[in-house]
């Protein structure tokens, strides 16, 4: 299955477009057609702050605040462990806003339970960039439906490395949406692509079908990817772990092992298939138990057995197929989306 990139985008687009009905809502308006592009920030370190640790800190927040890394806050001020103090005073370095990679420009609108922290933290930036770019905003008294400007990396470089070695620049928190809920906020960062597919093909299914349960999202990337326990890849913003659709369910898809005849194999292939048949799937593990009943409900509804045997490892262990057996996918699946750009 090989795709010309730009012919992918282009399905990917018209998928997003088609979808935008059931999606109506999304909350980030990363509006294209309204696109600035400001020079911006590179890797290299040029400016200096000390920030003071106050109660409740930790390295990590205050990490994710200011878009560095733990280890290299504990580098800069020659931490052996991340441990800190109140009043402690820490080194943060800042980067230059004048060369290198390129920012566009991007409006957020204001949504109920919002802080200027956390609308800075999930798009990368910190709450004094935030400021700059809204100088006439009082940050502490953001009202429901303001539009904010947002001036994030371009997502056309998003995901640099490999799933098992890279970094995400640019990343977009998927948030709970139609037809799923968020696990963990902090852990369920992808790439604008990513995150769009996930989105909107879950919809998909529940603009299609009635009384479809929730599905749970669990671990995609962290903000800026890199390492995150206990995965191997999961580390540029293309792999997400999701619960299986399971038959007589009401509420949500919890993450519990599911049996071949608790698959609500409709469901499942309705939302493979929506993915696969867009190209922006490298890989779906799932447990070749599990694959059974989706493939058969397939082969049920039509579709052909060449079909088919592109798109499943079953029924012949060890063969090739998007949908491939790996160990532990018996209480969710993990897709692997492709880089699409
Ligand atoms: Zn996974």
């Amino acid at each position: 299955m090989s795709h010309p990139v730009h012919s992918i985008m282009i399905r990917a687009l018209l998928l997003v477009a088609a979808l935008a009905p059931a999606v109506a809502g999304a909350q980030t308006s990363t509006a294209s057609s309204d696109v600035e592009v400001l020079e911006a920030s590179d890797i290299r370190w040029t400016g200096r702050i000390t920030y003071e640790v106050a109660p409740g800190d930790t390295l990590g927040e205050i990490a994710e605040e200011y878009g560095v890394t733990v280890e290299e806050i504990r580098r800069w001020n020659n931490l052996r462990s991340d441990r800190i103090n109140v009043g402690q005073s820490l080194v943060i370095r800042t980067r230059s806003s004048s060369s290198g990679t390129e920012r566009v420009r991007t409006t957020y609108t204001v949504r109920s339970g919002d802080t200027g922290s956390a609308i800075a933290r999930r798009h990368g930036v910190s709450v004094a960039e935030l400021q700059r770019w809204n100088r006439n905003t009082n940050l502490d008294r953001l009202r429901i439906g303001q539009d904010l400007v947002v001036y994030v990396e371009d997502s056309g470089s998003g995901s640099t490395g490999s799933p098992q070695r890279g970094r995400l620049r640019g990343g977009v928190a998927l948030e709970s949406g139609t037809g799923f809920r968020v696990r963990n906020a902090e852990r369920a960062y992808g790439t604008p692509s990513t995150v769009s597919f996930i989105r909107n093909g879950i919809a998909r299914v529940t603009a299609r079908y009635v009384e479809v349960p929730d599905l749970m999202v669990h671990d995609l990337s962290f903000a800026r990817g890199g390492r995150m326990t206990p995965h191997a890849s999961h580390q540029n913003g293309l792999d997400a772990d999701i619960t299986y659709f399971r038959t007589g369910v009401q509420d949500v898809c919890s993450w519990q092992d599911v049996e071949p005849r608790e698959l609500d194999a409709r469901l499942q292939w309705y939302l493979f298939r929506t993915w696969i048949e867009l190209g922006v799937v490298e890989y779906i593990f799932v447990n070749f138990e599990l694959q059974q009943p989706i493939y058969d409900y397939a082969l049920a509804r039509g579709a052909s057995v060449e079909q088919l045997d592109e798109w499943f490892e079953y029924p012949e262990r060890g063969s090739s197929g998007v949908i491939r057996h790996e160990a532990g996918h018996d209480d969710h699946f993990h897709i692997r989306f492709r880089n699409v750009q």
